[in-house]
């Protein structure tokens, strides 16, 4: 068992950075930020958010409406609310414990749902750059979207981590900073790979 945790605001590349990292260590990944926005979803046609996150099923994170900025908003609202992020913590705990290892990328895994993770990584670029990105990334799968759109989504949603009760956005004490701002993506892996290395193969 090897927990990799990682955690940084929105955006900031920590969906390619556990993939890779994932896939040269051969350890199981789980977005967590996919639960949210699933429960954000179901919230959005129309459930009460802890109703929907007691209930959530494994097709939930299959959907395929999970990537817009509405559906973003909706799972930082709902994760604000102390019985959404507990209804969701055992899902996430038992996936750490995977025997082949795992990565878990997120806003507290490093802080609550993984304290004793072996790594944790927390990942952060300028809000420009963050925003660049996912403007490119967004709307290069066809989403109407516009640089200052992306940008406004980012901030309220940053700012609304941060500042919650219930496990705010923060790097853990033992956490390696990343700031990808002046990293293109083989540089952040090399990073990323190099502080787990260092760890797992002792
Ligand atoms: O990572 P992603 O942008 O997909 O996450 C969507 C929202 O889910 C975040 O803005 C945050 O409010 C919430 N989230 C969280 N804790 C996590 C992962 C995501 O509160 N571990």
């Amino acid at each position: 068992m090897f927990t990799v945790a990682i955690d940084g605001p929105a955006a900031a590349g920590k969906g390619t950075l556990s993939k890779r990292v994932a896939a040269h260590f051969g350890f199981a990944h789980l977005d967590t930020g996919l639960i949210y926005r699933a429960t954000g979803a179901r919230v959005l046609g129309g459930e009460d958010p802890v109703a929907a996150a007691r209930t959530l099923r494994v097709e939930d994170l299959a959907r395929d409406d999970l990537r817009t900025t509405e559906v973003a908003q909706a799972a930082s609202k709902c994760a604000a609310i102390p019985e959404v992020r507990a209804a969701l913590v055992e899902f996430q705990c038992s996936f750490a414990r995977r025997e082949e290892g795992a990565v878990l990328d997120g806003r507290d895994i490093g802080t609550v749902i993984c304290p004793e993770a072996e790594v944790k990584l927390f990942v952060t670029a300028s809000d420009e750059i963050r925003a660049e990105r996912r403007y490119l990334e967004l709307s290069g799968k066809g989403q109407d979207v516009t640089r200052q759109g992306v940008l406004e989504d980012l901030r309220v949603r940053d700012q609304r981590d941060r500042e919650r009760e219930a496990a705010p956005l923060k790097p853990a004490e033992d956490a390696v900073l990343i700031d990808t701002s002046e990293m293109d993506i083989e540089a952040a892996v090399a990073v990323a790979i190099k502080a787990v290395a260092a760890v797992f193969e002792g």
